[in-house]
């Protein structure tokens, strides 16, 4: 027999990693069994933190010890969105069969940058899928990449080409001497405006169209700054509609935008971090028409999708557009058309990245063990709970809404007489509410009014956990009134 590496990582005693291992798995498999006998969240003590100001170490410990600390200091920490009574931003809960995918994909570490694997294959099995939830052509391309935030940069970086051409690749932006410019909603994501600075084409070239009552972008504004930046001599050359506002959930009429987008030739990219992969629940799908006509959609497993951390994508139509603004030739990435170098093209073809780790086995796991109308139906659920709790909050005096109930979302507040006082009341009652660990939901600002801002993704938060926050929110809501009331005596 082969002796070990002298230096190999691996144990000398497989069967004692293997106790240890299954451990562990149960350990975790009892936290997440138990998500609701403890708080949504808590800080934690001073003790805690100092624990991971311990310097560097060289020596070796014991893969339990550093499991117990584990289990003691960074278990009990987390923010808390896999809790049911996370309601606090657009996050999803994961799964416990994303979580053993996740472990299995760790087993064999593929690095799915590209070349002869199936890992490689499993990735373009889930585009395949997404060409087909979204009715794109077989010659779209798609990655996994972290998130929307770097899905909605490799759309505008394709945006760009395609108006460019590929020769910005080489000579720049500068001595292209076209002052390109993009068009979003103001209640698109920050991130979208940070892909045009990151892309270099600056946070200027990102003209901010007003929304409507219903928090959809205003398409005669839209249409208005269009000609005006024509007749100043600007390049348009994107619009970035948005599926699911991150403050409200509120989605652009993406039929329309595509129309304005066609007639003007520009590019249409739908930021769909959020809302796009309602594209699986039959009921809400509708409220997407047009995201089909897209030239690119950028959108989370992580999200509603409630796959493990992290599982962004991106898909394109022109699948040549995609690959001409990111594929390079380098001679350590030669590719053959036999062994380990065949294949392309890869999906190091299309993003920034070379290494990538196998976001896609989670996802392939996800959607085949639980299936789309499952997944669909936990997109229906956290609609119908927003829909539930803005009824309750329209019919409870000590509240107000602040937004129609779009999606999954719902920005409402206590109501208090003074308006000076009502910023402040309700964000203390959001902080009571998060440090109470009953619920946890965020704040926003809808109308220059201080929110309560209930997002609701969690395929575990039912219609108890919603109730819990009202009835909470009541119970701070009047204990901050009588205290400003009475420091007002
Ligand atoms: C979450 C979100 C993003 C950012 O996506 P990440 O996956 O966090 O990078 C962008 N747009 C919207 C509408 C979002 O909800």
């Amino acid at each position: 027999m082969q002796q070990p590496s002298p230096h190999t990582l691996d144990p000398s005693d497989w069967d004692e990693l293997r106790a240890q291992g299954h451990r562990m798995l149960d350990d975790i498999f009892d936290y997440m069994q138990q998500f609701r006998e403890r708080p949504v969240w808590q800080a934690a003590p001073a003790e805690v933190r100092d624990r991971f100001k311990e310097g560097l170490p060289y020596a070796p410990s014991s893969l339990d010890t550093v499991h117990q600390g584990f289990l003691q200091d960074v278990l009990p920490y987390a923010i808390g969105n896999a809790h049911p009574g996370f309601m606090g931003w657009v996050q999803g809960g994961g799964t416990p069969v994303g979580m053993l995918a996740e472990m299995l994909a760790a087993g064999i570490n593929a690095n799915v940058g590209g070349r002869e694997q199936i890992p490689v294959e499993v990735e373009r099995q889930i585009l395949r899928w997404v060409r087909e939830l979204f009715s794109f052509p077989e010659t779209a391309s798609g990655i996994f990449v972290t998130g929307t935030s770097m899905a909605n940069l490799i759309g505008v970086l394709v945006a760009r080409t395609a108006a460019l051409g590929t020769g910005v690749r080489k000579s720049g932006l500068a001595a292209s001497g076209t002052r390109l410019v993009a068009y979003a909603s103001k209640a698109a994501h920050g991130c979208v405006a940070q892909a045009m600075d990151l892309s270099g084409l600056g946070l200027d070239a990102l003209r901010p169209i007003p929304f409507d009552r219903r928090g959809e972008m205003d398409l005669t504004a839209l249409q208005h700054a269009i000609d005006e930046d024509r007749r100043k001599g600007f390049t348009p050359f994107l619009i970035v509609g948005t599926a699911g506002a991150v403050d409200t959930g509120a989605v652009d009429d993406l039929s329309s935008i595509a129309d304005i987008a066609e007639r003007e030739k520009l590019w249409f990219h739908v930021d769909g971090a959020y809302g796009a992969l309602a594209i699986m629940a039959p009921d809400i799908a509708p409220r997407l028409d047009g995201i089909e006509r897209a030239d690119s959609i950028a959108f989370d497993f992580h999200k509603w999708a409630q796959v493990q951390y992290d599982a962004g994508f991106i898909l394109v139509r022109d699948g040549a557009m995609h690959y001409d603004t990111f594929a390079s030739p380098a001679a350590y990435l030669q590719r053959e058309t036999r062994g380990m170098a065949a294949n392309s093209p890869w999906p190091c073809d299309f993003g920034p990245d070379l290494s990538r780790g196998f976001r896609a086995l989670k996802t392939w796991f996800a959607i085949k063990t639980y299936g789309i109308d499952r997944l669909g139906q936990v997109i229906s659920g956290t609609c119908a709970l927003a829909k539930y709790l803005g009824q309750r909050i329209a019919s409870e005096p000590e509240l107000e809404l602040l937004a129609p109930v779009s999606l999954s979302i719902v920005c409402f507040r206590y109501r208090c007489d003074s308006t000076d006082d009502a910023d402040r009341i309700n964000n203390d009652i959001v902080i009571a509410l998060q440090e109470s660990g009953i619920a946890a939901p965020s704040t926003t600002i809808i109308d220059g009014k201080l929110a309560i801002r209930v997002a609701l993704f969690n395929h575990r938060t039912n219609v108890g956990d919603v109730d819990a926050l009202l009835k909470a929110t009541l119970q701070f809501g009047r204990m901050e009134t009588v205290r400003t009331e009475s420091a007002a005596l």
